[in-house]
Formats: structure tokens, C-alpha cells, sequence
């Protein structure tokens, strides 16, 4: 089945531009101009991912985004659309669960690959993993089911935050440097800011660490990057 994408933009033309590009590649698109009816919308429509304006003219694109967070069981991914363009914007729409970002004007050909790249990102990989386990059962990672466990509690990841994860679970203990993360993270070309790393990062820490201040599972290593630091249980 296509995945369903739900625009969220009150310039017609701009909205009618994305619904045209993203139904030629074969999704699934439903539009508002209107941030109350996007949140209805989400109640009442299976949606796998939201292209939201940041600003509406009733309620703001960050209202939106936080409300998704707290709606959704499972974090519906964002890519957020703005005319703002300083990193200060980019990071707090990052902040705000945003899994990428674009700046307007864009080519609607770049939409569609970053689209894409969010879809890949969320949707369940097709590989035969089973569960890894990590810290003597800490983290338990199900790849296939896209299911994280930690401390025995289940904890839902946007997109970015489980790629990051499982990045770092790739080889634990080894130190991944920001750029590298970045391209982990992006199927494609992307001017990485390695701030916006740095952001992920806090936001994964808050759901998965103990103390995000003091962290033993995400851990930083100055100067260079970050590292998982969980042995790999047998
Ligand atoms: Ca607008």
C-alpha cells in the first residue's frame, strides 16, 4: 500500500505543487491549509508522514509538531517547511521532533528525495536481524520489528533518533565523528550541520538515558564524536 502524506500548508500553490510531485512518485497525499484541521486529520487518517509549514496562519507549525508528538503513539516523522533559513531555525525545528527540514524556496524534485529518505528511514528494514541486545540487556534493539526496549521499557525514536541508534550500535565502543553520523543519517547529499547532530543526540538522550546529563549509553567523546558505550551482549 503507498504510503499516505499529509501537506500541511496554507499557500495553495505551494501546496498544490507538493500534492502534484508526491502522487507522481506514488504516495498517497491528503492537504490543509489549516493546523486545527491538520491535528483532526491525524485522529481520523492513517498517516505515515507530515510535510508541515511552520507558518500558519492559526495554529504554528511548532504547535503542530508538538501535538504529533504527544498524539501519535508511534512518532509520525516531520519534514518541516520554512521560510526561515538561519541554523538557529533549523536546529530549534529539530528540536521541535522535526526529522529534516527545508528552506523556501525549494525545488520540489529536492521534497520528493528528502520524502523519500524520510520514508526509508522509518519504514521497517527487510533484513533477517534478530533482537541485539546490549549492557547485559540495557538496550534491546529488534531491527526487523523496529522495536527498542530500554530498561524493559518500549521507547518510540522519530526516524532520525533510531538511524542515529542504530548507527552507533553498528560497532559499539567505536567513535563516530558528527560528519559521519550526518552521512549515515542522510540517503543523499546534505550540507550537514553538525550541530543538527548534536541535537539529535540530546533528544535520544532524554528518551533512553537515565540521566541525560550524565550519559552512560550515548556517551560523548570530545573533540571527536560519539560512541555507543554498551558492550554487545552474546
Ligand atoms: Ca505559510
Amino acid at each position: 500500500m503507498a504510503a499516505t502524506v499529509l501537506v500541511v500548508e496554507d499557500e495553495a500553490k505551494i501546496r498544490e505543487l507538493i500534492r502534484r510531485y508526491l502522487e507522481r512518485e506514488g504516495l498517497a497525499v491528503l492537504t490543509t491549509g489549516s493546523g486545527a484541521e491538520a491535528l483532526t486529520m491525524l485522529d481520523t487518517h492513517p498517516i505515515d508522514l507530515i510535510v508541515l509549514d511552520l507558518n500558519l496562519p492559526d495554529v504554528s507549525g511548532e504547535t503542530v509538531a508538538a501535538e504529533v508528538r504527544l498524539r501519535t503513539p508511534v512518532s509520525t516523522p516531520i519534514l518541516m517547511l520554512t521560510a526561515k533559513s538561519t541554523e538557529a531555525d533549523r536546529i530549534r525545528g529539530l528540536e521541535l521532533g522535526a526529522d529534516d527540514y527545508l528552506t523556501k524556496p525549494f525545488s520540489p524534485r529536492e521534497l520528493v528525495l528528502r520524502v523519500q529518505a524520510v520514508l526509508r528511514r522509518s519504514g521497517t528494514s527487510h533484513g533477517t536481524t534478530a533482537r541485539t541486545s546490549f549492557g547485559d540487556g540495557t538496550v534491546v534493539i529488534d531491527e526487523d520489528r523496529h522495536d527498542l526496549v530500554v530498561r524493559g521499557q518500549p521507547v518510540d525514536l522519530t526516524p532520525t533518533e533510531w538511524s542515529l541508534l542504530i548507527a552507533l550500535a553498528g560497532t559499539p565502543g567505536r567513535v563516530y565523528s558528527r560528519v559521519e553520523l550526518i552521512n549515515r543519517l542522510r540517503g543523499y547529499e546534505f550540507e550537514g550541520y553538525e550541530r543538527t547532530v548534536d541535537s539529535h543526540v540530546k533528544n535520544l538522550r532524554h528518551k533512553i538515558e537515565l540521566d541525560p546529563h550524565d550519559p552512560t549509553i550515548v556517551e560523548t567523546v570530545l573533540g571527536t564524536g560519539y560512541r555507543l558505550g554498551l558492550h554487545r551482549d552474546q
